[in-house]
């Protein structure tokens, strides 16, 4: 289901460190989010909207020091657009739903998909699931 919020809704609703990262694109620090070494079995959800995101059955450890997965739950779940910000050509990883800046993707993820989606703790919540 859509959500169309302005950003001074989001601002009384959210933390600010995810407010900062989801509606102005920013990016937590390496290794200091809640989820980069997070390893139980359940559904990671928008943190603005509580779409499904990602499974934790493809999550991975990429030494990167933020949670990465291999594939979004299906291909519904993300927009996928490219950003030339920081002096660099990246595509960046937005919730379908809300519009929230997630993260980015790169291309030196494992098998299956070769993809590496690149995200913020501080754009996810967590739902433990048996799956
Ligand atoms: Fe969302």
């Amino acid at each position: 289901m859509k959500v169309n919020k302005s950003d001074e809704e989001w601002k009384k609703l959210l933390p600010e460190e995810t407010f900062q990262i989801t509606r102005n694109r920013g990016t937590e620090r390496a290794f200091t989010g809640k989820f980069w070494d997070h390893k139980e079995k359940g559904v990671y959800t928008c943190a603005c909207c509580g779409k499904e995101l990602f499974h934790s059955g493809t999550k991975y450890d990429s030494g990167s020091g933020w949670p990465s997965y291999y594939e979004p739950v299906s291909n519904e779940a993300v927009i996928e657009e490219k950003d030339t910000t920081h002096f660099m050509v990246r595509t960046e990883v937005i919730c379908s739903d809300c519009g929230a800046h997630l993260g980015h993707v790169f291309e030196d993820g494992p098998r299956p998909t070769g993809l590496r989606y690149c995200i913020n703790s501080a754009s996810l919540a967590f739902q433990k699931k048996d799956v």
